[in-house]
């Protein structure tokens, strides 16, 4: 199989290139920002036909390797003749990226969640369109995906998402003096600084509760998230008759993105042996110590321009948090005000794209 990485330095990236490895696949195109040593290595080894860069890290890498085409945009090596993508640049700056792919027919492993929160049905109407296929990467959406496999929607009462808590389930009672380094020590996942984050404010969760609303589209309201420290059910399917289906498994990404990558098959990995764990629990979260994810369940009841504008004050207020320009628990705070403010409205690309920018410039005026 041909496949364009998009994201390739990254975690999802790198662990994309191993499961490439681990089936033979051609890896025929390379995305990434400005990590030029840990591309470079991967030029190496895959001698892709296309890459994107940032522009430094391009300047850095062009002498070394003549010959090679660059990309101006991400979206050029989206749409690079192939039969799949994995989609792994964060943020909004992936939403480019996943369009083109969509537009461009082939198969879509999707992980940036902030596409289809931001754009649900501008991008399953360019799938329709194209006969693109899109597959789900965040394991909870795939754990959800698997469990849905010869079933139908009308027939699902509840879809049940799994959250492993993040870095603060228990402790400190206190948030107010949590610091970027403890936000970052995620204890299940390694992932990039912004997931991690709104990991640890659940509003990560709350993101995928409305990936989970676009992606399979069914209402808010059949959609509930459980904590599951263990992080070993990774989502829950109940259906009308009471009956519950569950997709478990290994706490490895890798699973997800080679599942993604060849549904309806399911090819061996060296996973295979891992062990089950003896005690796995399942609560409701705190919504009170984590007023995140109700948020997102208000800007979903709000409107599909109030997702846009929630997702665009998180990247805003994570990156503020990061940089020690705001405490922790003002990320939600901010968060709240921007979708109290958002404009309601239909969705198209350009109202996407104005109330992204109005909720940015907003969000940096209320830091
Ligand atoms: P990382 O921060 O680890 O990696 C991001 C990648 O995107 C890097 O290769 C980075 O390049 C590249 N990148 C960032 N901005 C741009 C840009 N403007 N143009 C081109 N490339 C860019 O993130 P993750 O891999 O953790 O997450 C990727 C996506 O997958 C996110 O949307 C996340 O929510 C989702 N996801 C991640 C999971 C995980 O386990 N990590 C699980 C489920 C979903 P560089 O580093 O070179 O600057």
């Amino acid at each position: 199989m041909r496949l364009v990485v998009l994201g390739s330095t990254g975690s999802i990236g790198r662990q994309t290139l191993e499961v490439a490895a681990w089936r033979g696949w051609r890896v025929v195109g390379l995305a990434a920002g400005k990590n030029a040593e840990r591309l470079a290595e991967q030029i190496e080894r895959h001698r892709p036909e296309v890459v994107y860069a940032h522009r430094q890290a391009r300047e850095a890498l062009a002498p070394r390797f003549a010959g090679l085409r660059w990309a101006d945009d991400p979206a050029e090596v989206a749409a690079w003749p192939a039969e799949a993508a994995v989609a792994a640049i964060p943020g909004l700056a992936g939403l480019g990226p996943v369009r083109a792919a969509v537009e461009s027919g082939k198969r879509v492993a999707l992980a940036n969640k902030e596409a289809m929160v931001a754009a649900g049905p501008l991008i399953w109407a360019a799938a329709e369109a194209s006969g693109a296929a899109l597959l789900p990467v965040d394991s909870e959406h795939s754990a959800l995906f698997q469990a849905l496999q010869g079933e139908r929607i009308p027939e699902v009462a509840e879809l049940i998402l799994t959250a492993s808590g993040g870095p603060f389930l228990r402790e400190p009672e206190d948030l107010e003096r949590v610091t970027p380094e403890m936000a970052l020590r995620h204890p299940r996942w390694r992932m990039g600084p912004k997931v991690t984050v709104d990991s640890a404010t659940l509003f990560n969760k709350g993101l995928e509760v409305l990936e989970a609303k676009e992606f399979f589209r069914v209402p808010l309201e059949r959609i509930r998230v459980l904590v599951h420290p263990q992080a070993y059910i990774h989502g829950l399917v109940r259906f009308r008759d009471g009956s519950l289906k569950a997709q478990l498994g290994p706490t490895d990404m890798r699973l997800f993105i080679q599942y993604a990558l060849t549904h309806p098959e399911r090819a061996a990995t060296p996973l295979v042996e891992a062990p089950i764990p003896e005690r796995l629990e399942l609560f409701p979260p705190d919504t009170e110590r984590f007023p995140a994810l109700d948020l997102a369940y208000r800007a979903g009841a709000k409107g599909p321009l109030a997702q846009v504008a929630a997702n665009a004050a998180d990247e805003v207020a994570v990156a503020a948090f990061l940089s020690g320009r705001i405490p922790f628990t003002r990320i939600p705070r901010l968060i709240e005000r921007v979708i109290e403010e958002a404009p309601n409205g239909p969705l198209d690309w350009e109202g996407l794209y104005a109330t992204d920018a109005w909720a940015r410039r907003r969000s940096e005026e209320l830091l």
